[in-house]
């Protein structure tokens, strides 16, 4: 799909870019302690591995800064620093070089400390998003009816506040838990400023229920340009939050690189359990780069023919497998190596598309 993104300016974030016409990065946030730095630095690498840009970290007190700055200094990725209410540990993050922090300017306090953080955030080269949820809003705004025209009232005041002290390596977010006032806020507010959109439903529940909200929200606001950067808020594991994101993208056509996956529900013809299979696999599929299509389907009947343009494809036939490319079988092996000879095959055409 042709699809054009709204120019925006570009912000830095450590080494990444995003604005203009940076690939939309997707982010998460951190859900444990940090107090073993080497535990947290591997789980980045992980998740990093599997598309993820940018994650942030609560600070909830000064203690959190010396394993945080370890953490960066080890990480594969730049790190958001999440300040609530305490301008020192903001300053504090800044310091230690963390590239950039999320604040909410109306629970920093006097405008002394905002001016504070952006002085800080100018000496070290970092980015500040300003983030405001619907929820947070003062009680008069409260009522989903006014939560749009609050929070665009409050961010006005707020980006006056940036650019009179000649802050430009700014984001914003809007977020809400209603995935319609995401949509209208955000719309409303990239039609008036050329500043980088974070995106997300906040709060947005469980797998299903996230994925369904954000996915109306951001898909809408995405296939008309809007957005830089985002996040599937997931009550969940963390991971699901970069492979959710990076599904929307690749589904809106965003994304051309990674695995793009036909299977089947499966139903009383299957001879073959696509969902144990797809289980099995998934986290594998979920680190390859390359844009390959494959196919994992119950039947032969109708398997090969409706995933004939999969690059690899498995389907059961009997008490065996077939796999099959671009709807051509290419081999037939046991139910119990099918796992081996499916990912044997992936590689086989990851290794011939990287050579290319
Ligand atoms: S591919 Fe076969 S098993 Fe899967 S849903 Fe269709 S008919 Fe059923």
């Amino acid at each position: 799909m042709d699809m054009k993104r709204k120019k925006t300016r570009e912000v830095h974030i450590g080494a990444l870019k995003i604005g203009n016409n940076n690939r939309i990065a997707i982010q998460t946030m951190w859900d444990r302690a940090i107090s073993n730095p080497q535990e947290v630095i591997r789980s980045i690498y992980d998740l990093a591995s599997i598309g993820c840009d940018l994650i942030r970290f609560s600070v909830e007190n000064a203690d959190a800064l010396t394993p945080l700055g370890i953490i960066q200094e080890h990480s594969p990725i730049p790190l958001v620093a999440d300040i609530h209410f305490d301008h020192k540990l903001a300053i504090g993050s800044l310091e230690i070089g963390i590239p950039k922090i999320r604040i909410n300017p109306g629970n920093i306090g006097a405008i002394w400390k905002v001016e504070e953080i952006i002085k800080s955030a100018k000496d070290h080269d970092s980015a500040i998003r300003i983030g405001i949820n619907g929820g947070s809003l003062p009680v008069a705004y409260r009522k989903i009816d006014d939560r749009v025209k609050g929070m665009l009232e409050i961010i006005d005041s707020y980006i006056d506040m940036f650019d009179k002290r000649d802050f430009m390596n700014l984001v914003v977010s809007m977020k809400d838990s209603d995935p319609h006032v995401c949509y209208e806020v955000n719309r409303i507010f990239a039609d008036k400023y050329d500043i980088p959109l974070h995106l997300g439903v906040t709060e947005a529940g469980p797998l299903i229920p996230s994925i369904t909200k954000s996915t109306l929200a951001l898909g809408k606001l995405i296939e008309q340009g809007i957005g830089d950067t985002l996040r599937i808020s997931i009550t969940g594991p963390v991971r699901d939050e970069i492979v959710a994101g990076k599904e929307l993208l690749k589904a809106l056509g965003c994304y051309d690189d990674g695995i793009r996956t036909i299977s089947c529900p499966k139903c009383g013809r299957a001879g073959f359990n696509t969902h144990k299979f797809i289980e099995e696999i998934k986290d594998e599929l979920e680190k390859v780069k390359e844009n390959i299509t494959i196919a994992v389907m119950g039947c032969a009947v109708n398997g090969p023919g409706e995933a004939s343009h999969a690059d690899l494809g498995i389907t059961g036939l009997g008490n065996e497998v077939v796999i099959f490319k671009q709807g051509k079988i290419f081999s037939r092996v046991s139910k119990e190596d099918a796992k081996k000879n499916f990912l044997q095959e992936l590689n086989r055409i990851i290794d011939e598309k990287t050579d290319n």
